[in-house]
Formats: C-alpha cells, sequence, structure tokens
C-alpha cells in the first residue's frame, strides 16, 4: 500500500522542549488516521510537520513518495482545516472559497464554479453571498472545510476542527465528515483529544503522550488491547486492576485492564460491593469495590439493578483479562 505520510525517526525540538521526539509513522493513501493524545502531546507539531509550517530537527519525512523537507507549504498537496477556521471576515463565502485557487492564478469562472461545488460537497449550497459573520458556527466550519477542499488536496489535514461546536452539532459533523472522507477518498489526518471522536471516525489511531506515539492500532485494537496504563486511562474508561489485585484473583502478578462493559453481575464469582449507581439512558454504570479497587459495572438497559450498599457477585470471560506490557 502506498503511504499518504511517512515519517522516519521525526523530531522537532524547541530548545529544550521536545515537542515530537522521534516519531515513525505511516498513514496509507485513503486513510482516515486520528492522532489522538492529551494537550501538549505533539500532535499539532506533527500536523505542521505534514503541512510545512514546520521542519523537523531530525528524521524523514515523505508525502505520496516524496521527500517532503524543505519544500513549502503550498507546494505540498496538503491543506489544513484549522480549529478556528480562519475564514477572511470581509470577504463572502464564495470568495472565502477560491481563495487557494485565485492565490493559485486560477481564472474566476472557474474558480467560482469550483467554489459552488465545494459548497454543494459540504450541504452550503446557496450560501456564496454571505459572509462568515451570517454563519453559524457549524456552518462556518463547513466553509473551513470547502475551502480546503476546493484545492483537491491528496491528504486533508484537521486539526481538532468539531472543537468550536456543541455536542449534537459535533456528533452530526463527526458522521458527514467520515462519510465525505468515504466519498472523496482523500487521506484524512485528524488531530484530537476526544477519544470518542478518534475511536467512532478513524480507520487508525496514534495515541500520543510526551511527543511520542505509545500505541497505533485500529480503534477496536486500541480500546480492548491497549499496551500500557496510559492507553487504557486515556482512551477509555477501562478498569485497571492492580498487580496485588489480579493475584487475590488467581491471575498474574501484572497490570491488567478490564473494560466495564465486559463485567457481569452473576451467582458465583468475586464478591464486590455496590458504591454508587449511575443512571446514563442506554445503560446503568455501577461503581463496585473489589479488593480495595474501585471497578465500574456496565449493566445493559433493562438489567435488574443493585441498591447502593449491596453486596454482588462479578464475572467476566477470561480473554476479557487484558494484561499490559508496560506498566506506566
Ligand atoms: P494541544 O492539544 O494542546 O494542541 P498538542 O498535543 O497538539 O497539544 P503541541 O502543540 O504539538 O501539542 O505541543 C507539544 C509541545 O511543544 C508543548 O509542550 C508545546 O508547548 C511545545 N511547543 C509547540 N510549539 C512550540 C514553539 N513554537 N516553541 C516552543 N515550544 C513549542
Amino acid at each position: 500500500m502506498t503511504s499518504a505520510v511517512l515519517f522516519r525517526k521525526v523530531s522537532r525540538h524547541f530548545g529544550p522542549v521536545r515537542a515530537v521526539d522521534g516519531v515513525d509513522l505511516d498513514v496509507g493513501a485513503g486513510e482516515f488516521f486520528a492522532m489522538l493524545g492529551p494537550s501538549g502531546s505533539g500532535k499539532t507539531t506533527c500536523l505542521r510537520l505534514i503541512a510545512g509550517f514546520e521542519q523537523p530537527t531530525a528524521g524523514h519525512i515523505e508525502i505520496f513518495g516524496e521527500r517532503a523537507e524543505g519544500v513549502p507549504p503550498y507546494r505540498r498537496n496538503v491543506n489544513t482545516v484549522f480549529q478556528d477556521y480562519a475564514l477572511f471576515p470581509h470577504l463572502n463565502i464564495l470568495d472565502n472559497v477560491a481563495y487557494g485557487l485565485m492565490v493559485k492564478g486560477v481564472g474566476e469562472v472557474e474558480r467560482m464554479k469550483a467554489a459552488e461545488q465545494a459548497l454543494e460537497m459540504v450541504k452550503l449550497p446557496g450560501y456564496g453571498r454571505r459572509r462568515p459573520g451570517q454563519l453559524s458556527g457549524g456552518q462556518r466550519q463547513r466553509v473551513a472545510l470547502a475551502r480546503a477542499l476546493v484545492n483537491k488536496p491528496k491528504v486533508l489535514l484537521l486539526d481538532e476542527p468539531l472543537g468550536a461546536l456543541d455536542l449534537k452539532l459535533r456528533e452530526q459533523m463527526q458522521e458527514e465528515l467520515k462519510s465525505l472522507q468515504r466519498a472523496l477518498g482523500i487521506t484524512f489526518v485528524f488531530v484530537t483529544h476526544d477519544q470518542g471522536e478518534a475511536l467512532s471516525m478513524a480507520d487508525r489511531v496514534a495515541v500520543f503522550n510526551n511527543g511520542g506515539i505509545v500505541q497505533q492500532g485500529s480503534p477496536q485494537d486500541i480500546y480492548r488491547r491497549p499496551k500500557s496504563r496510559f492507553v487504557a486511562d486515556f482512551v477509555g474508561s477501562s478498569n485497571l486492576l492492580p498487580p496485588d489485585v489480579m493475584v487475590s484473583l488467581g491471575g498474574e502478578r501484572r497490570w491488567a485492564s478490564l473494560r466495564p462493559e465486559a463485567v457481569r453481575l452473576a451467582s458465583e464469582g468475586p464478591e464486590a460491593l455496590v458504591e454508587n449507581v449511575s443512571f446514563l439512558g442506554s445503560a446503568t454504570r455501577l461503581a463496585v469495590d473489589l479488593h480495595r479497587t474501585r471497578l465500574h459495572v456496565m449493566l445493559p438497559a433493562g438489567a435488574e439493578v443493585p441498591a447502593v450498599g449491596a453486596p454482588v457477585r462479578l464475572a467476566w470471560s477470561a480473554e476479557d483479562i487484558h494484561y499490559m506490557d508496560d506498566a506506566a
């Protein structure tokens, strides 16, 4: 498979700050790739390295097989959608969308036609004469997307593009972005600190911490088989079982993770005490104390819910216990 973006041991240091440190990355052509991690972990710097706004202090970058070091942003077939959209307030929507083509010297008739088409793609046909100030946040987000798509980039970089939207609009845009990506077949590299967003949209996820990638894989892989406590903790609401608790449960003396939805209430099994009950609509989450460790148990809708303070017995399948290589 052709790589859309390839990093080999790429670093970007700012004086003593190792923003990106020895990163290997391989984004496949046509992939929806998410970079997920806490604030300051190096995601945006990686994105800026792909865009060409930053140059690596060490390592090698290729975009569709071509060496990228030293190539300026406008010579890369890459466009970025920024979190704040960066629209020009004094230009109307059509001119905003057509701006990149104008800079490239594309004639007016042709660039207006392309801008109209891009607005149709993001479901905003007929909005071209308005100014950014006359649109809602979600509509501005779509304009920013159209403005990037009009250049027909081979790689679209998205830096927390849904961060400014409310939850409902965010969820709607997540679905739309995903279908648009599928329809256009463009490689998307998406930066987010929202694990739900990364898992629901991406074909593959890279989890960042301290300037490095700590795990890469499919959303299912990352969710079910986190390599470390950091990933388990960051990516989902996993239960982390310390080595001594694992021993008392008859397991190995190692850290393990166990997903709340894999735990059932049963007539036999280790005893725990219900400490809290939260009704979530589609499920009920129990917090229980098992050997002085707090675990969450996700009960499906319709299941019988025990009272706070009640003793319960827990069961899970052996394959749902996931031992982690790394206790960090
Ligand atoms: P966020 O989600 O908050 O945007 P991030 O994971 O994208 O975080 P980066 O923006 O890549 O993180 O920053 C990584 C580290 O590099 C941070 O410690 C940041 O302060 C530092 N950094 C980034 N740009 C510069 C710069 N131009 N000069 C100095 N330090 C920088």
